[in-house]
């Protein structure tokens, strides 16, 4: 088996997290290395439905072995929103720290602040669809904290630890993040099918 595959994102943070990832043994490409610039649409209500649209979108014009990701912050008080509307929860054209202004505006004078980062991976190999999950409990901090990382980062702290995911470092995200989770769950399957 090949074991190239394209990482369909543009989030080079993303990039280099999942090149960082322990156990793995595929060379990840990035867009820009095969040659492909520009956006890859998301029109879906589903993290599932996108992450899909985004590896088909590379896999149909590319024809090599492609992943995507897509990744929503579920927040409980709120009823699970941002969740597939993360990227622009405040409107479209905003940044990450309007998206962050918006959720701590609305969590203000709410107990319960918990919620989750999920991530679905689609896999295309071969023409073959698989998905992977990945989540990672945790609760939303009344402040920003930290520096590092993106997205909502700064405002979340993951269950068990006293450091927001923007204030660890990048090795530790990557043995506990949502998106380290799924990815280990696409290695697992690669290993299996002998990569
Ligand atoms: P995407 O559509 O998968 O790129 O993710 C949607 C949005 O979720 C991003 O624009 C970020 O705001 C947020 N997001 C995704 N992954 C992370 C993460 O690891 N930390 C913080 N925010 C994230």
């Amino acid at each position: 088996m090949d074991n190239k595959l394209v990482f369909a994102t543009n989030n080079l943070h993303k990039l280099q997290e999942v090149k960082n990832v322990d156990g793995l043994n595929f060379e990840i490409l990035s867009l820009k290395d095969i040659g492909f610039s520009g956006d890859i649409p998301e029109d879906f209500d589903t993290l599932k439905e996108n992450a899909l649209q985004k590896a088909r979108f590379i896999y149909d014009r590319y024809g090599i072995n492609c992943f995507a990701d897509d990744t929503g912050l579920e927040i409980d008080p709120l009823g699970g929103r941002p969740g597939v509307m993360s990227a622009r929860y405040a409107g479209p054209q905003c940044n990450p720290e309007d998206n962050i202004t918006k959720v701590l505006k609305e969590l203000q004078g709410k107990a319960k602040r918990t919620g989750r980062f999920r991530t679905v991976i689609a896999l295309i190999m071969d023409g073959e669809e698989t998905f992977f999950e990945g989540t990672v409990e945790g609760g939303i901090l009344s402040e920003k904290h930290g520096i590092s990382g993106f997205g909502y980062d700064p405002i979340f702290l993951p269950a068990c630890y006293q450091q927001s995911f923007a204030e660890m470092d990048l090795a530790l995200k990557n043995k506990i993040s949502h998106r380290a989770k799924a990815v280990q769950k696409l290695i697992g399957f690669l290993l299996e099918k002998g990569g």
